[in-house]
């Protein structure tokens, strides 16, 4: 995501830093470089000409030409007002002060409502609350189903109705069923259209004016660009939306959406989802994507999510192992999965900061996820005791376990290479010793 935004950001603010002194008209030609840059990635063309003004003017208003740093003092002038237009501070989502929470979902089809419902009650249920979610789609023939087979994935209950009824008396029994079952959050799924007809306004104002809704989260789909976030914009006319959310931010290069919708709605963007697993939803920090824009990486979501998916025990008990240099070729697969757990690893690199641009030195073929398959099976062709003790790999073992992981005896190499400096690199990281004086330990925040 953001890839071609970010690199040419990069490429403009390289370029302006080379002669370490910079006049306006360097200034100038670098800020027409980043309009264009933003306009490409298709953000809304008043928020880019308000964003190249703000940051010309803060630009000469502090004097930057005349400091010592003056290209870094520009990125620094840029990613506030980056900050700035992605809305400022953290917008959590709002919490019903008594009763039951009562989010609704509104967007157009294919726009990732449904899968967002599912998300969100995996969010919610993870900070303690009890969720339900609730089908109102009745016109997509499998759509109460989708809702329902993403409920058992979960573990979350769904309510439906078999007979096709009007989305706001469903949703007065759906409300009745939390209070009986003692859920205190309910997410409303609801039918996507096409357009914004009349019919279909209505309908959602209706079903608005009935839930009383503690948050309308309108769902945004970030590949649809600036005709996504002009709809947005009609939706919050028409039902006043109280934040926004932005879909399949992993497949759209450009960031055009994300970074003019709060802009042109006036709602804060809520959270981004980035890929088709349901843990793909990260609360949105304006401070933390402006960082991932300009390719400075994103450390501290990074952190959340390995302790998300690693769980703070295995955590411990990993770490402790690395820095006895205990760590051995089991606990690499398990690493594998865990990364695995935590999202692409293309997305993962991104938020390592300086690691983004190594990305596209690697290209794709190293970095997807058929990297993770092929170690993954290299490792589960050895035996226990080989995992366990990596020196005793002589040649004919390696070609041995080649054959069994349909790969070659370089493959297998290169693995054991890889193993061997992750080893070391852990080893140094976590140790309380040395360079990394328990960087990754502290990190972790153990
Ligand atoms: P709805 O019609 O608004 O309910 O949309 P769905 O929730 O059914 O999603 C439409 C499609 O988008 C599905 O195939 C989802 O898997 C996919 N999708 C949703 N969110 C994301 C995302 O963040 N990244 C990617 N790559 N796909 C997504
Ligand atoms: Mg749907």
């Amino acid at each position: 995501m953001l890839d071609a935004l970010s690199e040419r950001l990069q490429n403009t603010f390289r370029r302006l830093g080379q002669h370490g002194k910079i006049t306006e008209e360097d200034l100038d030609a670098a800020l027409r470089e980043v309009r264009v840059a933003l306009l490409e990635a298709d953000v809304n063309f008043k928020v880019v000409r308000d964003f190249i003004a703000a940051v010309r003017e803060k630009a000469l208003g502090q004097e930057v030409m005349k400091s010592i740093t003056p290209a870094q003092q520009v990125i620094a002038i840029v990613h506030a007002q980056l900050i700035e237009i992605l809305g400022g501070d953290q917008q959590p989502l709002k919490r019903a002060s008594q009763g039951i929470t009562k989010i609704l979902l509104c967007g157009i089809k294919g726009s990732g409502k449904t899968t967002l419902a599912g998300r969100l009650a995996l969010h919610l249920r993870s900070q303690g609350m009890r969720p339900l979610l609730v089908a109102t789609d009745f016109e997509r023939v499998a759509a109460t189903e989708q809702l329902q087979v993403l409920g058992q994935q979960i573990n979350v209950a769904v309510y439906s109705e078999e007979k096709a009824a009007p989305s706001p008396q469903v949703a007065r029994r759906a409300l009745r069923e939390a209070e009986r079952t003692g859920a205190n959050a309910v997410i409303i799924d609801t039918r996507g259209a096409v357009a914004l007809d009349d019919g279909f306004i209505d309908e959602l104002a209706a079903l608005a004016d009935e839930v009383d809704p503690t948050e309308v989260l309108i769902v945004v789909d970030s590949m649809t660009g600036q005709e996504a976030v002009n709809l947005a914009k009609e939706f919050h006319e028409a039902v006043e939306g109280t934040g926004i959310v932005v879909t399949k931010v992993d497949s759209d290069a450009r960031g055009g959406a994300v970074l003019s919708v709060r802009s042109v709605t006036g709602l804060p963007v809520k959270f981004i989802t980035t890929g088709e697993r349901l843990e793909a939803l990260e609360t949105f920090h304006p401070d933390r994507f402006a960082s991932r824009v300009l390719g400075m990486g994103d450390v501290v979501t990074l952190v959340e999510k390995a302790k998300a998916a690693i769980g703070e025990r295995d955590a411990k008990e990993m770490t402790r192992r690395m820095s006895r240099g205990e760590f051995d070729l089991e606990d690499f697969l398990q690493q594998m999965q865990q990364v695995k757990k935590m999202g692409s690893l293309a997305g993962l690199m991104e938020m390592m900061p300086g690691l983004g641009g190594l990305k596209q030195q690697l290209g794709g073929a190293t970095l997807d996820d058929s990297y993770f398959k092929q170690s993954e099976a290299i490792v589960q062709s050895m035996t226990l005791a080989e995992r366990h003790r990596p020196d005793i790999l002589n040649g004919s073992r390696r070609r041995r376990i080649a054959n069994g992981s349909g790969t070659t005896p370089a493959d297998v190499n290169r693995l054991l290479n890889q193993f061997t400096q992750a080893k070391k690199l852990m080893q140094a990281m976590t140790s309380n010793k040395g360079g990394g004086a328990g960087g990754l330990r502290r990190m972790l925040g153990f």
